[in-house]
């Protein structure tokens, strides 16, 4: 596949930085999203390749209308825009963080989707790819931080949220397998980034779980769909 296109929201930054420099080494043609011109420059000149700033925020219809206008070909969307702003058990918590952080890690992911799907279906090969968090797992967890053990309930606002996207993942990849999207979520694993403050000990580096990020994004055509999957490939249990 030559000229390959690819978009990565929230990449001035984190794991969504690293993922846009793997990706961009790969020969992508990369959309670095940033709301922010500046970080999102800045980004662009230390990534190198061919990274092009897409100024875009996620949850502004406005701005996602003006960037998809931009992006005739997508062969790739990388939804990784993410918030986390409270570790709150659901009966501590105040409906408003419910309400920021879904339209963040849900409500945005729909709609920047949707308005990049024309561009996508222009692409032999497409693929998106939700990034989402083991902590959305109602099961399954390796995330040393006690706040986060399956059963604990805590930073409900969060994990239901990427529990919401993993739901979206299943959803588009049966909706889209006939046009041969491939759809698939991935848990990063404990990254030490501006999201997890304290978990510089704990996080291991971003770039490595923006290889799980870009293995999906290569994805063959005979590869899965509507999975979900860790940083390393293990599938990751709902
Ligand atoms: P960072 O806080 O370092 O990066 C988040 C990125 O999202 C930033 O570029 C930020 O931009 C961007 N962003 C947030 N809101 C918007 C918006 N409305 N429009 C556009 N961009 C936005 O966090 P991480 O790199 O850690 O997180 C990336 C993804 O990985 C998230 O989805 C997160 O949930 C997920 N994840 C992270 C884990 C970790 O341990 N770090 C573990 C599991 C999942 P800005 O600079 O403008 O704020």
């Amino acid at each position: 596949m030559n000229d390959r296109t690819a978009l990565v929201t929230g990449a001035n930054k984190g794991i969504g930085k690293h993922i846009a420099s793997q990706l961009a080494a790969e020969g992508f043609t990369v959309y670095v999203g940033s709301r922010d011109v500046g970080r999102g420059q800045r980004a662009v000149e230390e990534i190198g390749g061919d990274a092009r700033l897409l100024v875009l925020d996620v949850t502004d219809t406005d701005s996602i209308t003006k960037a998809a206008a931009q992006v005739d070909h997508l062969d790739v969307l990388v939804n990784n825009a993410g918030i986390s702003v409270s570790l709150t058990p659901p009966a501590e918590a105040d409906a408003e963080e419910f309400r920021r952080t879904y339209e963040t890690n849900v409500f945005a992911v729909v709609e920047v989707t949707n308005a990049f799907l024309a561009a996508l279906r222009r692409s032999p090969h497409p693929r998106i790819v939700n990034i989402s968090s083991g902590t959305g797992s109602l099961t399954w967890s390796t995330n040393p931080n006690p706040q986060f053990t399956p059963g604990n309930g805590r930073a409900a606002a969060y994990r239901s949220s990427k529990a919401a996207l993993n739901a979206l993942t299943v959803f588009y990849a049966q909706t889209l397998a006939e046009e041969g999207f491939k759809v698939n979520a991935l848990a990063p694993g404990v990254r030490a980034t501006d999201l997890t403050p304290g978990a510089a000990a704990a996080g291991g580096d971003p770039a490595d779980g923006a290889q799980g990020a870009v293995r999906l994004a290569l994805l063959p055509d005979e590869g899965p769909t509507g999975a979900f999957f860790s940083w390393d490939g293990t599938p990751v249990p709902w």
